[in-house]
């Protein structure tokens, strides 16, 4: 008999599909296919030069130890300094918990908050993540679905239906992995009015604040009144709008008693995040900001590019989508494909199917949408040169053919 049991929680827990996608077209890439691949979410830019000067400054001045395990003084004042200037919202460094990345933020708040039978409400599509973490902790996502018609954003309406005496959170992510829809200003209003006469908490995922298309505006969710910052757990950090993925540095903003929790969880389970890292980020938010507004206009130009090639696919294979307001994903309905069969046997039913069926054919890597909560639609990651996306668009549309 074999000695290994794992524990409840783990038997159930599948990889991340994103990342596991992003691993099956590099272990091709690996035996010489040419894979266009468009699974990962992640800026395709080198970190601005003057944050990498700084972690190396900061290592040169021996900044290679524990700190401490919420974070250094300096980059919470940091991320206070950047929410002032960019928002006009004041915080204090003790409601900033820094974590290994946002993802580490969301697990903490999920953690912290949640226990068994706990619900959380969560708008799908959502992040691969989301879902994961809240089983995780053996609370119950609480899925509502929204539609590619109302810009796949919830009503306040459909907010108050899915609250019940076991709601603990909501978990919105405003601009939205997979969809890019992004809240209308007055429509994120209303759910924060639900959530102060229901006296629920928000975690808010702003990872893609910084990456907005006009006429898209961003608010953040805290800047709706006292009574709604008091109720909100922003998590964001340096990894999208800094490029900085690799560092793994992300933030939770947030009542002190939640942030005060997090950090004893935090103090036992992984200690301080990378203390160069840590240095760099303080860099990113301090320092000059205009490579920030270059990539998000590199990735304006490749989303209007990638909308151009595909508002044609409507009337011509029948695939629907919303145009993206933000962050760096093109989401898109292909059900109008499923049913066909193709040369080889290769049958497509779902997303899953277009997705390994377009990887085969094509040597196109997408990420399906069942991953999301959203069945019949697939992802693709823009994050990515210009000269790319033309060949795999290319290739996508041969396939379509
Ligand atoms: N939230 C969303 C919606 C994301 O897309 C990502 C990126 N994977 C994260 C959180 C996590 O970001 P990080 O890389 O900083 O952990
Ligand atoms: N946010 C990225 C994505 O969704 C990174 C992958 C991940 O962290 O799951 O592709």
């Amino acid at each position: 008999m074999s000695p290994i049991a794992l524990s409840p929680a783990l038997q159930n827990l599948k990889p991340s599909a994103t990342l596991a996608a992003a691993a099956k077209a590099k272990e091709l890439k690996s035996k010489g296919v040419n894979v266009l691949d468009f699974t990962l979410g992640e800026p395709d830019f080198i970190t601005p030069a003057n944050v990498r000067e700084a972690a190396i400054a900061a290592m040169n001045a021996g900044h290679t130890h524990y700190t401490p395990s919420g974070g250094i003084p300096e980059l919470k004042q940091a991320v206070c300094n950047a929410y002032l200037r960019d928002y006009g919202l004041q915080f204090k460094p003790n409601q900033v918990l820094i974590s290994n990345g946002a993802k580490h933020s969301i697990h903490n708040v999920i953690a912290s908050l949640c226990g068994p039978g706990d619900e959380v409400i969560i708008p799908a599509p959502y992040w691969v993540s989301y879902s994961a973490l809240v089983e995780l902790a053996g609370a119950i996502p609480v899925l509502v679905n929204t539609t590619e018609a109302s810009g796949f954003c919830m009503s306040a309406e459909q907010f108050v239906n899915a609250i019940t005496p076991k709601t603990r959170l909501l978990m919105l992510n405003n601009p939205s992995n997979p969809t890019g829809s992004t809240y209308p200003v007055a429509q994120l209003e209303a759910l924060a009015r639900v959530a102060v006469e229901k006296n629920l908490l928000v975690l808010s995922d702003e990872i893609y604040e910084k990456l907005i298309y006009p006429p898209t505006e961003f608010r953040c969710f805290a800047s709706f009144g006292p009574e709604v910052a008091a109720r909100t757990i922003i998590v964001s950090g340096v990894s999208k709008a800094y490029a900085m993925t690799g560092w793994r540095i992300g933030w939770t903003i947030g009542p002190v008693e939640v942030i005060k929790a997090m950090d004893n969880l935090q103090s036992q389970e992984t200690s301080n995040p990378c203390s160069i890292s840590q240095y760099a980020a303080v860099e990113a938010l301090n320092g000059p900001q205009e490579s920030v507004e270059a990539m998000r206009v590199e990735f304006e130009k490749r989303r209007n590019y990638v909308m151009e090639r595909m508002r044609p696919w409507r009337a011509k294979y029948g695939i629907t989508f919303a145009e993206p307001g933000g962050a760096f994903y093109a989401f898109f309905n292909v059900s109008s494909c499923f049913g066909k069969q193709l040369p080889g046997g290769i049958k497509v039913d779902n997303a899953t199917d277009f997705c390994t069926a377009l990887l085969e054919k094509g040597h196109v890597a997408l990420v399906t949408g069942d991953a999301f909560g959203a069945p019949g639609y697939v992802r693709l990651s823009f994050a990515t040169s210009l000269e790319l996306l033309k060949a795999g668009l290319d290739a996508i549309e041969s396939f379509l053919g």
